[in-house]
């Protein structure tokens, strides 16, 4: 029986001329491009961690983040001005005030930024003070705010859609490469799965990292806060994560002295947990880099 619209990962190299193994073998069979984000390489020798808030939502809580993830020996800093919410009644984001907050941020630590745009209308403001613009996993199929990102030269960090299989991730990817833009991170950030929500937020899908190593010369991280959505499981699941071949980690970090953060509390690490998986990364060094999966 045949039935429309269904896929296999046999299909991937049609669907992404330009970005699978097959179709575009530049890369060889185990070769990975490498994303530079303003000096920080996605997919080279070294684990790109990540750390910030959830949200921005005062100068104190992101700069002050900032300077931690930095002294956690950190790469990037992260941080929503605009966030996607299930209630249009709670907390949106900062907006512009948010990307005047990172932009210190950014002056004060030298971190390079990435901060998630939602609207295509937005992406030449965002992309006026982000160093990598994050596609946020409810918009991994919003095409034209894709092939908007994929006009720009900014890199992008593109999200796996909470439901979304590898041929549809991948398929998003190719709408940001076929407008000139391979500069292109995915990012894990959990799938929904029969026990999400019983004891963890998603289900994070280890699984899919050498799977997508094996299918895209792109790199790939992985989110273990949304993914688990308890921050007791975001240190295990960080470690899990680069033994199963993650180029880089994305993690929400939080000043709880500053009281509760209005958005994904429960997730959120604090600097010094942080640091010991910053720690982890670098000892852990190059082990898995190459990966081990090509058939
Ligand atoms: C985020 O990174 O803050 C976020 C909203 O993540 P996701 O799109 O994966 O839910
Ligand atoms: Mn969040």
């Amino acid at each position: 029986m045949k039935i429309a619209g269904q896929l296999s990962i046999d299909d991937i190299p049609r669907i992404c001329p330009l970005l699978s193994r097959v179709a575009n073998p530049q890369y060889g069979e185990d070769g990975t491009r490498v994303v530079e984000v303003a000096g920080v390489r996605f997919g080279g020798e070294r684990s790109v961690v990540i750390g910030g808030p959830c949200a921005v939502e005062s100068h104190q809580q992101t700069v002050g983040l900032a300077h931690a993830v930095k002294r956690a020996g950190g790469d990037m800093l992260r941080g929503g001005a605009y966030k996607p919410r299930t209630s249009p009644h709670d907390y949106q984001g900062s907006g512009l005030e948010g990307l005047c907050i990172l932009s210190v941020a950014r002056e004060e630590t030298g971190l390079p930024i990435v901060t998630e745009v939602m609207d295509p209308r937005m992406v030449g403001e965002v992309a006026k003070v982000a160093d990598m613009l994050q596609i946020g996993s409810r918009n991994m199929q919003n095409y034209s705010l894709l092939s908007e990102v994929g006009r720009t030269h900014k890199p992008v960090l593109l999200k796996r859609g909470m439901s979304a299989s590898l041929c549809e991730w991948l398929g998003a990817a190719e709408y940001i490469a076929s407008h000139g833009n391979l500069d292109i991170v995915l990012c894990e950030r959990g799938i929904r799965g029969f026990p999400s929500g019983e004891y963890s937020r998603y289900v994070l899908d280890l699984n899919v990292i050498p799977a997508a190593r094996m299918l895209t010369f792109l790199p790939i991280i992985v989110d273990p806060s949304h993914a688990t959505g308890v921050s007791a499981m975001v240190e295990p699941a960080s470690r899990a994560a680069l033994e199963m071949g993650s180029h880089g980690l994305l993690i929400e970090v939080a000043d709880f002295s500053l009281g509760v953060p209005k958005c994904d509390g429960m997730q959120a690490i604090d600097a010094a947990t942080f640091a010991r998986v910053v720690q982890f990364a670098r000892a852990r060094g190059d082990r898995t880099r190459k990966h081990e999966y090509a058939t």
